[in-house]
């Protein structure tokens, strides 16, 4: 039976999402134990039998559709959010607090990315910005989206980052 706190750090996920979503990365490896084709069938759109892109066909909402057989790096990573919370040093509101930080400057992106025409949301939000910046002839609006993405990265690497599995 799992402790409070972790059952705390467990609840934080149901409501996430970030490291699925293409928010955190942009694809997952897969690793030796993976079994590809269980996982393909399970819906997972594995490329060249290495890696899978995000955001992940098996995430709905917020929830892994696949979680009992999810992929060993799924399996693996825990965020600097989970871990502190786990370990008791950050309390859950708090947790999700930063949590809903993060979604509201990915609201904000996205509201900028929709002006586009070339944004694809079946891309991480680091590709999408990529696209649209590199197709944009207004530097402003560019800049917007720099400034935005840039200032989201910096609270991804203090409070979400860590080291990969
Ligand atoms: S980013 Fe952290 S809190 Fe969110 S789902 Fe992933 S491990 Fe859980
Ligand atoms: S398989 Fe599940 S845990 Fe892994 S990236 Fe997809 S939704 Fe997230």
């Amino acid at each position: 039976m799992p402790s409070p706190i972790q059952q705390a750090a467990e609840r934080l996920c149901l409501d996430c999402g970030l490291c699925c979503n293409g928010v955190l990365f942009d694809q997952v490896v897969l690793q030796p134990a993976d079994q590809i084709a269980a996982l393909s069938a399970r819906g997972l759109k594995i490329k060249k039998r290495q890696f899978f892109h995000q955001p992940c066909a098996a995430l709905c909402g917020s929830l892994c559709q696949i979680y009992a057989h999810r992929p060993t790096r799924c399996r693996a990573f825990e965020c600097r959010q989970f871990q502190q919370v786990a370990a008791g040093k950050v309390d859950e509101n708090d947790a999700r607090a930063r949590i809903d930080d993060v979604r509201a400057s990915v609201a904000s992106i996205e509201l900028l990315l929709n002006r586009s025409e070339h944004d694809n949301p079946r891309k991480s939000l680091a590709q999408r910005v990529a696209t649209v910046v590199e197709h944009t002839q207004d530097e402003s609006f560019s800049a917007s989206l720099v400034t935005a993405m840039e200032a989201l990265g910096r609270t991804l690497a203090e409070h979400f980052r860590v080291e990969k599995p």
